[in-house]
């Protein structure tokens, strides 16, 4: 079983933006190959950065992190984690529960968020959107998705088979079909999506701008520090080129207005900010 000392569902941190407040819910964790993570860099860079972390197969630990976002003009949930609605999961390879059921233990009605909104569709940010069997697990909540990565799991391509759970979300998206977007859409006044594509070609960024501060979440585009250098992708990356392009872009914007960032994967300290550092970037944590 995967270590059960502090990886699994973590309490609730609540980070204020000023008149919108953010639940940062980790609902698990699961073991990923470090080597596919690190992408293009080679073992003797990224392995002295994770010694103590990596086990006897080279696997990373990896949190998987969901926020319950709560604005004046209606709450959101950003990813939905790996486990079907009502399930738990122990395993050498994954702890975790179900994103719905973390947002009841937190005291949060999951049938009355406005909107649901995945980074991507991948298995560990969309595995939520179902509960067992099939059924939509926010049956009442519209599901927001680039116009890109819904046809992105509509693809013949081996690679996208290999990656999104074609049957679940096709069948659930005939079901309750999602609210689409091209490049950018406001959702509400204090939340604006952003296309980025890259790591999948509907992968995207969520702004989310208080009184006081804006947070930016944008999945695995920025899933752990290491990836402040924006040529640190990694090898699940579609398009490795735009992922580059896009992070470095958005990256400057953070960096310049200070916002703040939560990291999707990362388990111990996913909340803080950019710093520009030589013709990259480096991750301060907050
Ligand atoms: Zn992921």
């Amino acid at each position: 079983m995967l270590n059960p000392e502090g990886t699994g569902v973590r309490p609730v941190r609540t980070i204020d933006l000023g008149s919108v407040s953010v639940d940062l819910l980790q609902i698990g964790a699961f073991r990923s190959d470090a080597g596919a993570i690190f992408g293009p860099v080679p073992r003797s860079t990224w392995e002295p950065l994770v010694r103590e972390e990596i086990d006897a197969e080279s696997r990373l630990l990896q949190s998987l992190n969901t926020l319950h976002v709560r604005t004046p003009s209606g709450a959101l949930l950003l990813e939905t984690g790996a486990i079907p609605a009502g399930e738990r999961r122990e395993s050498d390879e994954i702890w975790s529960v179900s994103a719905r059921d973390a947002l009841i233990a937190s005291g949060a009605d999951p049938d009355r968020l406005r909107y649901v909104v995945p980074s991507h569709l991948h298995r560990d940010h969309a595995g939520g959107l179902t509960g067992s069997g099939g059924a939509a697990a926010f049956p009442r909540v519209t599901i927001v998705a680039p116009q890109a990565e819904i046809d992105a799991v509509a693809s013949a391509s081996a690679r996208a088979r290999a990656a999104y759970d074609q049957p679940l979300l096709t069948s659930l998206f005939a079901d309750s079909p999602p609210d689409a977007f091209l490049d950018r859409r406001q959702l509400l006044p204090e939340v604006e999506l952003r296309l980025l594509g890259g790591h999948t070609p509907g992968s995207q960024a969520t702004i989310i701008r208080g009184r006081e501060r804006t947070l930016l979440f944008m999945g695995d585009l920025f899933m752990r520090p290491w990836q402040a250098n924006p040529r640190w992708v990694t090898a699940f990356d579609d398009a490795a080129w735009v992922s580059v392009d896009a992070k470095s872009a958005i990256f400057a914007e953070a960096a310049a207005k200070q916002w703040l960032i939560v990291q999707s994967h990362e388990l111990h300290a996913p909340l803080g900010r950019l710093e520009v550092d030589r013709d990259r970037f480096r991750f301060i944590a907050e």
